[in-house]
């Protein structure tokens, strides 16, 4: 490990000395720390970590700006639900109003009011009929009149009859429509005219409590017959015999309730209410102001803008489509448009959908999105703090790890030669002995001194001779192969450890390397070069057993004075 990296104190010669010491003075750091640092580069983990916390933060923020939408969208939601049921409930009323109407009708039909003016009116109507147009009234401040158009008209048109044996109690009946129209008169708040036009060629309509129809009885009658909400109640069209909504867009936006009358599975007639749009304009205008901000607008079942609360919000093509399939597919909801967010909610007494607006710059100005941009705010913030910590960090620890490697190197090396310095030699030759004699296999220590160096520095400087280290360095450097260990352990002096090779291989690769030094002129300087000698002694463990380095190494060493006693640059590899 390198941060704990130990080494025996060794004397001049190598000799081992006694207890281990630490070669630095570094502080001893967890074991996960040094294992994760070990095996991913520091500057990666400072990456992992950043971008772990960034991740974090984001998620975080992401989770709160969720949550606020959340509320958001409930708030806007709630504030739509509370609206559309104030106006269904308005609904409601005019609603039950048209039922009550139509459960009356065969009622009334079938068992009338025994009254000398209903009696009158059955008379007077016998000597009516014929005319183009004619009005039967009973008490004009209490009820209201029936209007009516000739048996000519009548037999011309398709749609209308006269011939069913209830036409005089289809009369007296509406009569008393009339009474309870008059009665109910002020309870609907939307609807603004209710009418029952019947298939005989009469009709009552609650705008006659006004006096302001102005236009002839036969258009008007006329007019009501050809309506859609009339004409599409025939038993074909509305087989359900339910309540329809009629909406249309030209020359101006009317809305109507339509629902047909039948007895004893004939059709009479039609009970239609139509709704007053500028009072629903003016509901859903006072419900915005209530609610603070956003814009309510009512659509009928095909989509189209009946009535709104102010300024019309519109929406591009494809967001309405995109509106419209959510809406088919969910009663409520919302979703978020180019503009800011739409909620709707589909109605109860309404065939048709209440929808709310909420502009982007409506939703900022709220207390969500001043929160949500104060959140966004503090999340760049601490973001970018975060980025310009992670590049400050990321350098001084790129910094670090390369001055640390370099310590490191330096450490285990000696600059000149760049071979393992003294210690770092004894350590890993300690580490490769013991390999070998685990594994049973020789190991050879060369030990390499170089002849007469002296006389180098004393002729040709200090310099020269530490070229000539160099050169040597290189040399041995370039003779080993993968798991050979060389190192300097003296001043010209140095050892070579061959694991797995035998004394005689290894006094091959000593006398390799002498051959190879002496056989070359090193190059001091420009024109002078100098060819120098070594003298080497080699030992093996294979000799006595012995995987001691230290003793090892000591008998090439004594083979190496014996080298240099003999005559210097030879090998020794025997005693
Ligand atoms: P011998 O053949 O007996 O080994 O003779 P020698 O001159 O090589 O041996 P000696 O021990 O007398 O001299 C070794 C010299 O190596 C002495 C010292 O000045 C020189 N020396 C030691 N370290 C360095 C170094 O780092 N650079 C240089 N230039 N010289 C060094
Ligand atoms: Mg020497
Ligand atoms: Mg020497």
């Amino acid at each position: 490990m390198p941060g704990v990296l130990l080494a025996r104190r060794v004397d001049v010669r190598g000799q081992y000395q006694g207890a281990y010491v630490r070669r630095d003075n570094r502080v001893k750091h967890p074991r996960w720390l040094a294992q994760l640092s070990q095996q991913s580069r520091p500057g990666r983990v400072v990456n992992l970590c950043f971008i772990i916390v960034l991740l974090l933060s984001t998620v975080l923020t992401w989770r709160e700006v969720a949550v606020l939408e959340d509320a958001y969208v409930t708030g806007q939601q709630t504030s739509l639900v509370n609206v559309a049921r104030a106006f269904d409930a308005h609904m409601q009323l005019s609603i039950d109003d048209i039922r009550i109407y139509h459960d009356s009708m065969p009622e009334a039909i079938n068992a009338p009011l025994p009254f000398e003016a209903l009696r009158h009116a059955k008379n007077d109507f016998d000597a009516l009929r014929k005319l183009p147009e004619w009005v039967i009234s009973l008490d004009v401040m209490r009820t209201i009149p029936v209007k009516g158009v000739s048996d000519a008209f009548v037999e011309e048109t398709h749609l209308l009859s006269r011939a069913h044996p209830w036409l005089e109690n289809e009369l007296t009946a509406t009569l008393e429509l009339g009474y309870l129209m008059y009665l109910s008169r002020h309870a609907s708040r939307f609807a603004w005219r209710t009418q029952y036009i019947s298939r005989a060629g009469f009709y009552l309509s609650s705008e006659d409590l006004h006096n302001t129809d102005g236009t002839d009885i036969l258009s008007s009658y006329y007019s009501r017959e050809s309506e859609p909400w009339m004409v599409e109640q025939t038993p074909q069209a509305n087989p359900s015999r339910k309540l329809r909504w009629y909406s249309a867009m030209t020359p101006e936006v009317t809305l109507t309730a339509s629902m047909p009358v039948d007895y004893r599975n004939q059709w009479l007639g039609v009970l239609a209410m139509d709704f007053d749009l500028s009072a629903i304009n003016t509901f859903l205008a006072n419900a915005a102001a209530g609610e603070g901000d956003g814009r309510f607008q009512l659509y009928d079942r095909h989509m189209n803008l009946i009535a709104w609360s102010g300024d019309v919000v519109t929406l591009s093509e494809r967001e309405n489509a995109r509106l419209a399939g959510a809406i088919a597919k969910k009663s409520r909801g919302g979703i978020r448009f180019t503009g800011g967010y739409v909620s709707w909610q589909r109605l109860a007494d309404f065939d048709g959908v209440m929808l709310r607006f909420h502009t982007f710059g409506e939703g900022v100005r709220s207390d969500f999105g001043t929160i949500s941009i104060a959140l966004t705010l503090v999340w760049l913030l601490f973001t970018s703090m975060l980025l310009i910590s992670w590049g400050i960090i990321r350098r001084m620890v790129l910094n670090m790890s390369e001055m640390q490697r370099s310590l490191e190197w330096q450490a285990w090396h000696d600059p000149l030669t760049r071979l393992y310095n003294r210690g770092a030699l004894f350590e890993r030759a300690r580490q490769q002995t013991n390999l070998c004699q685990q594994r049973q296999e020789p190991l050879a220590v060369i030990q390499l001194d170089l002849d007469h160096f002296k006389n180098i520095n004393d002729s040709w400087g200090h310099q020269a001779g530490d070229r000539v280290l160099v050169h040597v360095g290189g040399l041995i450097g370039s003779s080993l192969r993968g798991g050979d260990i060389a190192g300097r352990v003296g001043g010209e002096e140095f050892c070579i450890l061959l694991p797995g090779t035998d004394l005689a291989d290894a006094y091959q690769i000593a006398e390799r390397i002498r051959q190879r030094l002496n056989s070359k002129e090193i190059l001091l300087s420009r024109g002078t070069t100098i060819r120098i000698s070594a003298s080497l002694g080699v030992s093996s463990s294979e000799e006595h057993q012995q995987y001691d380095f230290e003793q090892l190494q000591s008998v090439a060493d004594n083979r190496l004075y014996r080298a240099k006693q003999q005559g210097r640059n030879q090998v020794q590899a025997t005693d």
